[in-house]
């Protein structure tokens, strides 16, 4: 199983609209960062992990031919914006593509995208699947867990496999969910920006977690501009800890 992060951005994308800040006008391939988003791949099979704004770029850079599902791991626009574009899977594929998501992330999918619920010709087919803390998604003979993560006031979804854990848009991990993703070859987790917020983690706090969860490899990922250049924050990371970019693959 590999996961690839197509997007290690926050809401707004590096670079942001109309900022002249260094991070924004960097020239590095890997401060240009689209929102966040991953794609777990197996066995020729692939599996979504939110269809942010950028939905419809990540898929043709990462020329992704078929998806088997999306994972929705919470209802923020950075995460859910893209959604219509699933319509060329869905019309090439001749299905109605999986959507796993939390019920409460469900309703507001059906809410905000009521048009694809009906039967207008050319709407994207969405097989919404509801699914719970402890459950398990299966995927290409495999299975991907559904971890709870606090994020501000929100319960919201984290994923791990045997070997990996995917986090994104964490201020909390639960007890359970921390013994879950304690040991694994590779975490992934967001880190906003130097300062945390009301619903993130700063730079601190995420590796105060990769401290206690001790994967092989941590990658941090969910980046607001204000974290820095990659060439000047990555450097400062500890021993086993890099800062993701986007098409990293992780094996
Ligand atoms: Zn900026
Ligand atoms: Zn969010
Ligand atoms: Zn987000």
């Amino acid at each position: 199983m590999t996961l690839t992060l197509l997007g290690t951005a926050t809401s707004q994308g590096v670079p942001v609209i109309a900022c002249d800040c260094a991070t924004c006008k960097s020239t590095d391939p890997r401060d240009k960062r689209l929102r966040a988003s991953a794609l777990f791949s197996h066995n020729g099979k692939n599996m979504v992990v939110d269809t942010g704004p950028d939905f419809r770029q990540q898929m043709l850079l990462g020329r992704v031919k078929h998806i088997e599902g999306v994972i929705i791991t919470h209802e923020h626009n950075d995460h859910t914006a893209g959604l219509d574009d699933l319509r060329p899977f869905c019309f090439k594929q001749q299905m109605d593509i999986p959507v796993y998501c939390l019920p409460r992330v469900a309703a507001d999918l059906r809410e905000r995208f009521a048009y694809a619920f009906t039967d207008y010709p050319g709407v994207p087919r969405l097989d919404i699947r509801e699914v719970g803390f402890g459950d398990t998604i299966p995927f290409a003979g495999q299975e991907i867990e559904v971890l709870e993560v606090t994020h501000g006031a929100l319960p919201i979804i984290g994923l791990c496999t045997r070997d990996l854990a995917y986090l994104t848009d964490v201020k909390a991990l639960p007890a359970r969910t921390q013994v879950q993703c304690k040991g694994k070859k590779a975490v992934v987790i967001s880190a906003l920006q130097h300062t945390g917020t009301h619903s993130h983690l700063s730079l601190a706090e995420a590796l105060d977690y990769l401290t206690t969860l001790a994967p092989k490899r941590g990658i941090l990922t969910h980046f607001s501009h204000k974290m820095g250049r990659a060439a000047e924050v990555d450097p400062t990371l500890p021993v086993g800890v890099e800062m993701g970019y986007d098409r990293l693959v992780v094996r």
